[in-house]
């Protein structure tokens, strides 16, 4: 594929829902409908940099042909949305542009996608005296303006700090279904009605709850669903049905995405996941995985966009995952993220964190940095604190039951 070829499609015939179905309030994206009688909408996002034109039309193309309905895109600069405009004529499936801190870009992204996803909790980063009612009425505006819905993409990584602050500290479900919540009702009041919501945390549990949640306080509002971070294949998979399909089976999601660390040419792995996961809540078949069990040891790592800093990214989690099977039945969580708009503040919950930088990769434990080491001293380094962390488990574990 490249740029000058023909236009890309999705051909794929929808996946019937699962049953029964709440009856929420439908969105246009495009020539797609999430919510209302639809069927329930597959998403996927491209991994490849956005100003890489040639590589970002083959991946658009990679998960049109395997099934996805819309594709997001993230835009950080003016230079992606000049790349964006070179290849959005060509795309027939709807695109999503994905806005994290840089949501002043929406005006000039907006005639180029059909849908907006912007993060309530970064927009305090810019123009902070501005009060983020006047920032979300400003989208709106775009979005009207050029004919695109808005998600509102909560994440628990990224809990606005004014929000944070009302909760016990680590808590992130209260956080979110209040922020989310909070930017809903702001959205109705001002008349704006065609957007929809996601809640998404690397806890399949935290997930549940706070979709079901949400669904309870608006139930009109259509949900995107995600697990954040779900991470490798198959565990990324394993995770994401045990978070999606018992919300899916009780009618709630009416778009979902399945996030997995896989580089660029396998991310239609996605799709196939998600495919297979609405056929088996379909026929009834609830089952998360093998087993159904997953290793005490929990490896979250994100999916990669345009925004990953070092491609090495995705072998590095991979490593991680070999390196650390000694563990594999110790309950403690590594996170493992691909850049700094959201490396620092999703690697926050976990036990031990890295995220990655051009040439290097923070290690932290908890919210506190331990350093920065090159890409070839960071196993040996992350295995020294895995370590230091089983014993000093095993040590408090001993005094607690006085050995
Ligand atoms: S952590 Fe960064 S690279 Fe990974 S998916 Fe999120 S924004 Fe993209």
């Amino acid at each position: 594929m490249t740029a000058n070829s023909s236009r890309i499609a999705n051909s794929s015939p929808p996946i019937a829902s699962p049953n029964p179905r709440r009856l929420t309030r439908p969105i246009r994206v495009a020539t797609v409908s999430i919510g209302g009688d639809n069927p329930v909408v597959i998403q996927s996002m491209c991994a490849t940099r956005t100003q890489d034109v040639r590589r970002t039309l083959d991946q658009i193309q990679l998960l049109a042909r395997a099934g996805t309905q819309i594709v997001r895109i993230a835009v950080d600069s003016i230079r992606d949305v000049e790349a964006l405009k070179t290849f959005a004529g060509q795309v027939e499936v709807p695109l999503s542009v994905d806005l994290q801190e840089s949501y002043r870009l929406a005006e000039a992204v907006a005639p180029w996608v059909a849908k907006i996803r912007y993060n309530p909790g970064h927009l305090h980063h810019h123009e902070r005296s501005r009060p983020w009612q006047d920032k979300v009425r400003w989208l709106a505006e775009i979005a009207d303006r050029y004919d695109c819905a808005l998600r509102v993409g909560v994440n628990c990584g990224s809990i606005d700090p004014a929000i944070a602050e009302k909760f016990p500290a680590g808590e992130t479900v209260g956080p979110m279904v209040a922020l989310a919540t909070m930017h809903a009702e702001f959205l109705e009041s001002i008349g704006f009605h065609r957007y929809c919501v996601s809640l998404k945390d690397s806890s399949p549990e935290r997930v549940i709850e706070a979709n079901f949640a949400f669904a309870r306080q608006m139930p009109h509002v259509p949900l995107h669903l995600g697990l954040t971070e779900a991470g490798l294949p198959p565990e990324g998979v394993w995770k994401t049905r045990r978070a999606l399909m018992p919300l899916l089976a009780q009618g709630i999601g009416e778009t979902i995405r399945v996030s997995l660390t896989v580089p660029a040419d396998r991310k239609h792995e996605e799709v196939l996941a998600a495919q297979e996961m609405l056929r088996d809540v379909a026929s009834g078949n609830l089952e998360f995985g093998p087993g159904e069990r997953l290793p005490g040891l929990d490896i979250i790592s994100c999916p990669s966009c345009s925004r990953v800093e070092n491609e090495r990214f995705v072998d590095l989690a991979e490593q991680v995952r070999q390196m650390t099977r000694y563990a594999a039945d110790v309950p403690l969580t590594i996170a493992v993220m691909g850049c700094r708009v959201n490396g620092p503040g999703e690697t926050d919950h976990a036990d031990l964190g890295l995220w990655c930088g051009p040439n290097f990769v923070n290690l932290k434990r908890g919210s506190t940095l331990i350093g920065r080491f090159s890409y070839e001293e960071i196993l040996p380094r992350l295995k020294e604190e895995l370590d230091r962390l089983i014993a000093e488990r095993t040590n408090s574990e001993r005094s607690r039951i006085g050995q």
